[in-house]
């Protein structure tokens, strides 16, 4: 066991709810759980078995605070592998400061951010990719990002991670024993059995990469700019976009949209809407400044819903405008098209070439629809679309490592046709382990000597 101390803290969200939960783990948590919690059925605390529930009350001073359900977890069946008591309390913060209070006062230590699945991955409940999994789903932005980030709580992507790492390791256990044990007579690869096996490798890395911007928007949503010349009816289509998804949030009363209004899941496509401010700062800046500088900011979005309003003839401006789109990653809205129609289609066509363009009426809603069959195939021509079962890099770290260790397999290859030393060949391949290893938090020698050795006989 890793941890000699006792975690406890409010496990539930800061304000008030129908349920506050209290988590404790650690070696001391059911003799601390004792001395807070009174059951209602006497219970015998050193022999309370895992996976269940005792009805009682927080008690301090033997006053009664608060009526609750005790949950006992027993190591190493629980989150962190230790034992674990979850007080399931009223869902007052003051109820749970001061029942948290009387935990720390019986012992426990006051948890730090993310230590209960800290403590779950340094107790080897899970490795790192997991335990990355947990912060997503409780953050999942769309039903493709959670299926991704659940498939990854049960081990999809780690097992990839040892599937590649197991090819990697074949090849250094083929070239070891060529290097230790020249003397036998082992099934050893040749050259070209071994480059065939590292292209495979190389391949698999590199698509796994190429996806990786895939579970980035999946996860966090596809990073959207609004723009265009003021009056075009950007706050309109924003609020539109916000409205499909306060449709989905506002039949749970209490909700606070608070932090979610930059967010919209259209079509299960999950948009990050760049912060408005600066989109209105934008546009001021097209009237002030012209239209190089948002060009510029607008370089930065994955993609831009550009609004025009179609109600009105072309100008000099507009004409400006739309021909710096050629060649984005953009989706053009003709706007306004309750009103009758006066932009020349034919030369917005021509000005802004082959970006895909689709007739809204932000005011109205109308055409919401096609866009989000537009962003659909935004998502598709562009490679980004992903299943929940999907099995994805999520990450910056998980991908870093992942280019760290295809580097250092391009790097083995090229040793390879050069006809360098087997060692200095399986040094480049030990790197490669190693990076993938730490996509999971793994240790790696152990392992790669243990494939070694299997491929000897007994008594060796
Ligand atoms: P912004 O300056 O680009 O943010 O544009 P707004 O969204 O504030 O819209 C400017 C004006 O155009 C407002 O009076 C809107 O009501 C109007 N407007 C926006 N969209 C539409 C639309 O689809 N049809 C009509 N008829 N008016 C619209």
């Amino acid at each position: 066991m890793y941890n000699e101390d006792t975690i406890a803290a409010i496990a539930t969200p800061f304000g008030t709810g129908g349920i506050g939960i209290i988590r404790i783990s650690g070696p001391e948590a059911l003799a601390l759980a004792a001395r807070v919690f009174r059951p209602y059925t006497p219970l015998d605390w050193s022999q309370a078995r895992g996976f269940r529930a005792h009805y009682g009350h927080i008690v301090a001073d033997g006053q009664t605070m608060d009526e609750g359900i005790l949950l006992v977890m027993r190591a190493p069946r629980s989150y962190t592998g230790e034992d674990v008591v979850e007080l399931q309390l009223h869902g007052g913060m003051l109820v749970l400061q001061r029942s948290l209070q009387l935990c720390l006062q019986a012992g426990a230590r006051l948890a730090e951010r993310g230590e209960f699945t800290e403590r779950a991955f340094l107790n080897g409940r899970i490795d790192l990719t997991q335990a990355e999994a947990v912060d997503d789903i409780i953050t999942a932005k769309s039903e493709v990002g959670l299926g991704v980030a659940v498939g990854q709580l049960t081990g999809k992507l780690s097992r990839w991670v040892e599937a590649t790492g197991a090819a990697v390791t074949e090849l250094v256990a083929s070239l070891e024993a060529v290097i230790d044990y020249p003397e036998e007579d082992l099934a050893e690869l040749t050259p070209a059995e071994i480059d065939t096996k590292l292209t495979a490798i190389i391949i698999e890395l590199e698509a796994m990469i190429a996806r990786a911007a895939a579970g980035k928007v999946w996860k966090e949503g596809l990073k959207t700019v609004i723009a265009g010349l003021p009056n075009a009816g950007k706050s309109s289509l924003l609020n539109q976009l916000l409205a499909e998804e306060r449709a989905i949030v506002t039949d749970i009363p209490g909700t606070t949209r608070d932090t979610i209004t930059e967010s919209a899941l259209i079509h299960g496509i999950p948009l990050v809407l760049v912060d408005t401010a600066g989109i209105r700062e934008a546009s001021d800046q097209i009237e002030q400044m012209g239209i190089a500088r948002t060009h510029r900011e607008l370089a930065q979005a994955d993609l831009i819903l550009a609004v025009l309003d179609a109600s009105q003839p072309l100008t000099a401006e507009t004409r400006a405008w739309l021909a710096t789109l050629q060649n984005k990653a953009a989706i053009l809205l003709l706007n306004k098209t309750d009103l009758p129609l006066r932009a020349d289609l034919a030369e917005v066509k021509a000005l802004t070439g082959a970006i895909p363009q689709v007739a809204i009426a932000a005011r109205t809603g109308t055409g919401m629809d096609e866009l989000g069959n537009a962003l659909a195939t935004y998502v598709e021509q562009h490679r980004l679309q992903a299943g929940a079962d999907s099995v994805l890099l999520t990450n910056v770290r998980q991908e870093d490592l992942a280019r760290r260790a295809l580097a250092s397999l391009r790097s083995a290859q090229q040793g390879l046709h050069e006809g360098l030393m087997e060692d200095l060949i399986t040094e480049d391949l030990r790197a490669a382990w190693d990076a993938l290893g730490a996509i999971v938090g793994r240790n790696p020698e152990a392992s790669i000597t243990d494939e070694i050795f299997r491929r000897f006989c007994v008594g060796k």
